[in-house]
């Protein structure tokens, strides 16, 4: 029982947060004021002793849970053989594995590639690097409230200025915003394709786009789902122009929406997918998977990085693939999702609208009186659900949307509870 463990009294919270405050800058927050001691499947204690159920999962990176006994053992053996020869200069069977596995089973047709890198950001930023290599073009085309990561250029591709790009411009050239259809933002399929197209008129001659970049459930953006008629249009768009196709599955990806990859549910296959995060179950590695033909562009030598595709990553991500399968994840997901979507309307609270769930990828806003984003409210339930031992994490343009990334093996006594303080923290 780790929550009766001693612990050695100047190792508390306290502490730990004054030394942090000192020597970390302010640009890095922190969403919890507690330090990580230990942690198991959906339960984390911090070095007070004191439990926490995780409804965040490291931001989406682990939908196996934390610290699954089979990833454990998987990297600690490969630990013991070698832990980095960097995969450019001696490479190794779990990297190639790994690589023909996603190839496999990503939902694109014809004969496709893949290869690792580290973070989800820089997955995109090698889409990117790809897709102007295949067409010779500068152009990319993304979306508002679409979040592509920290680094610059996927920074730029990111749609959301506050925190996230306000004083670290000049932003990377020939990037353009479109609106992303979003009902609970009142923004229509028709409103969005007009803005693509203002985009053509006054920024960009669609003959200069390489690419176009889209998640099929936005993330931090506040998880709204791309419908399967938008993806079609955006398809027919690109196909006329010779604009690549990216789908970013950094978050959504992984059985997070019910299917290995959310762009299964979309009968739309993109030329490009990025995957990280839930990828290796805590492990830093990330993807790129597409057409071999546009995969195939960059000369040898163009990709990769000391680190990309860390052998601890590739057999964690290969035992993340057995997991899913073996403990029937895609299911999982959805009974999550289900359940948590019916316990939510069932409390007929009038603050919360838009409860919306493509499996377990589930988020709800909250709204005051008017229907307007209540962001007291919304750091309230986070304030108060902390207090009770439940981390939750928010997300969206308005700052007003709760999201549940809570691993997709939780117990479901665990889950119970979660929700249970769920409904007492918003009464
Ligand atoms: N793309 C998406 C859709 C993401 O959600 C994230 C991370 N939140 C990233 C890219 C960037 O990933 P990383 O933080 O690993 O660089």
């Amino acid at each position: 029982d780790w929550s009766s463990d001693v612990c050695s009294s100047d190792l508390n919270n306290d502490n730990l947060l004054a030394r942090r405050k000192n020597v970390l800058p302010n640009g890095l927050g922190v969403a919890f004021p507690i330090f990580a001691d230990k942690a198991k499947n959906s339960e984390i204690w911090d070095v007070e002793g004191k439990r926490y159920i995780d409804f965040i999962g490291g931001i989406s990176v682990l939908n196996t849970g934390h610290s699954h006994p089979k990833i454990v053992e998987a990297v600690t053996e490969q630990l013991q053989r070698f832990s980095h020869t960097s995969a450019q200069i001696v490479n190794y069977e779990s990297y190639v594995t790994l690589c023909e596995k996603l190839c496999e089973k990503a939902p694109i047709s014809g004969d496709k590639k893949a290869f690792l890198l580290t973070t989800g950001a820089e997955a995109v930023e090698n889409a990117i690097k790809v897709a102007r290599a295949k067409t010779g073009r500068p152009g990319v085309i993304a979306f508002v409230g679409g979040w592509h990561g920290r680094t610059l250029l996927a920074m730029g591709l990111t749609g959301k200025v506050i925190p996230y790009k306000k004083m670290f411009g000049p932003m990377p050239a020939s990037i353009f915003h479109a609106p992303f259809p979003a009902p609970e933002n009142g923004i229509s399929e028709e409103d969005a394709l007009r803005g693509l197209e203002m985009i053509f008129k006054a920024d960009i001659d669609p003959s200069e786009v390489a690419a176009m970049i889209v998640e099929p459930v936005q993330g931090e953006g506040g998880f709204h789902q791309l419908t399967p008629s938008f993806a079609k249009k955006l398809r027919e768009i690109c196909d006329k122009h010779g604009i690549v196709l990216i789908f970013d599955e950094v978050q959504c990806g992984f059985a997070r929406t019910g299917t290995l990859f959310a762009t299964e549910q979309l009968g739309v296959e993109p030329d490009l997918m990025t995957s990280a995060k839930s990828l290796a179950g805590g492990f830093p590695i990330s993807a790129l998977i597409g057409r071999a033909e546009v995969m195939d562009a960059p000369l040898p030598g163009g990709l990769g990085g000391t680190y990309a595709g860390s052998p601890l990553g590739t057999v964690a991500a290969l035992k993340v693939l057995e997991i899913i399968e073996e403990e029937n994840l895609l299911e999982r997901s959805n009974q999550i999702g289900t359940k948590i979507a019916n316990f939510l309307t069932g409390l007929n609270n009038p603050k919360i609208s838009y409860v919306r769930h493509k499996g377990a990828m589930l988020a709800f806003d909250l709204v005051n009186s008017n229907g307007e984003p209540d962001v007291e409210a919304t750091n309230s339930l986070k304030a108060k659900a902390f207090e009770k031992g439940l981390l939750l994490a928010s997300c969206g343009m308005y700052f007003n949307t709760i999201r549940v990334m809570v691993p997709l093996t939780v117990e479901d006594n665990v889950l119970d509870e979660a929700l249970a303080i769920i409904e007492q923290a918003l009464a």
